[in-house]
């Protein structure tokens, strides 16, 4: 197979700590080249070979290269989020999960299931969620609130995981922040401001903020974004919450991953404008066969695009790498035991939630009242 030659990008990112080193950071990605068509069939095949040899699966976000989706889900994987990601790869026999997505999904998996081996196409895959919370600087914040209760989104570290009492996802955050508001909760949210102040206009429970973001959700503006509706009068918007305030203003549905992909299938509409990451659009034209998706704009005259709507950091997944890392047993994820134990806590917390819910269970009977958390 012939050598090829990764394309590196500088990213940079906002970080939210005033008075840290430095206002703004940069890190970098490195995508993987597209593989001619005959490589990309053996390395297909080699996959297949090695999921068997290695008694491994694949499991993939919805933001990955359309071929680690598809080929996920033709040997017996999952492509999802990554709290299904998880819960999967903790459910199923398989001793080696591959994990195709960015860093904090691969350790999400190893403390979810801590006797596996977990591997990822790339370590060096982040988030700029996860890049913007450092753990010291997060634990010093919640020192400085003793008196909430810390709530952090999925998309950080095992250490942050571990300094806090729920976690959620961005398809529960309402409910569970809803029902600790309702027990007399206050909350410390982290990382995602925008996702936080959406949960906080939702629901009204008193939070204080990290002031993180999303590289690729902050980019959506809505002036170009009206635009777009004009020129597409019947599509509806279907808006991630991690979007800007301006944009989510602008939704006819605001979901997570699989809430946008449930709005595209039940919504009474055949068009529709998205604004999440693109590597979403394979899987909705995929189930949506005769329906037209538009991504929503990040360019335009206020436009200061990082990620042209697609995260440089899953764009670093790639065939080869999974196919090195299913060979070699290379680009394995540790978490520290202890680490991960505490990091667990409320990890299940949140699973117990949403199960109840799906089983129609009082859900709000497993948030204990105020002075009890
Ligand atoms: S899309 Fe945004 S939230 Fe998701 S991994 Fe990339 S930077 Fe993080």
């Amino acid at each position: 197979m012939s050598a090829v030659i990764p394309v590196v990008k500088d990213v940079e990112f906002d970080h939210p700590v005033e008075g840290s080193a430095c206002e703004t950071r940069h890190a970098w990605a490195r995508v993987p080249p597209e593989p001619a068509p005959a490589e990309r069939a053996a390395l297909k095949a080699r996959i297949r070979d090695l999921l068997k040899a290695r008694n491994a699966v694949m499991v993939s976000h919805y933001y990955v290269h359309p071929d680690l989706q598809d080929l996920a889900e033709e040997t017996g994987g999952l492509v999802s989020d990554s709290l299904e990601m998880a819960r999967f790869g903790r459910d199923h026999p398989a001793q080696t999960l591959v994990v195709s997505g960015v860093r904090f999904m691969g350790e999400t998996s190893k403390i979810l299931s801590p006797h596996k081996r977990v591997l990822m196409p790339d370590l060096d895959a982040t988030c700029s969620l996860d890049l913007g919370c450092p753990a010291d600087e997060f634990s010093a914040f919640c020192d400085a609130h003793p008196d909430r209760t810390v709530v952090v989104y999925a998309n950080t570290s095992a250490a942050v995981k571990a300094r806090a009492d729920w976690l959620v996802t961005s398809s529960c955050a309402i409910e569970i922040v809803r029902a600790l508001h309702e027990k007399g909760h206050k909350i410390l949210w982290a990382p995602d401001r925008h996702l936080g102040s959406y949960i906080q206009r939702e629901t009204g429970a008193d939070m204080v903020f990290w002031n993180g973001s999303c590289i690729v959700h902050d980019e959506f503006k809505a002036f170009e974004l009206e635009a777009l509706k004009r020129e597409h009068p019947a599509a509806k918007v279907l808006v991630h919450p991690e979007s800007p305030a301006d944009v989510v203003a602008l939704a006819d549905a605001v979901g997570s991953t699989s809430g946008i992909l449930k709005a595209a299938r039940e919504m009474d509409a055949t068009e529709f404008i998205v604004a999440t990451d693109n590597g979403m659009m394979h899987k909705l034209r995929t189930l949506n066969p005769g329906k037209m998706f538009y991504e929503a704009p990040t360019a335009g005259n206020s436009a200061t695009c990082k990620s042209c709507a697609h995260c440089p950091w899953m764009a670093m997944n790639g065939l080869a790498d999974v196919a090195r890392v299913l060979e070699t047993g290379a680009n394995e994820i540790f978490v520290d035991p202890a680490l991960g134990e505490r990091a667990r806590l409320p990890i299940d917390r949140m699973l117990a939630f949403t199960a109840a819910i799906k089983d129609g269970r009082p859900a709000g009977a497993l948030v204990p009242n105020i002075g009890a958390a």
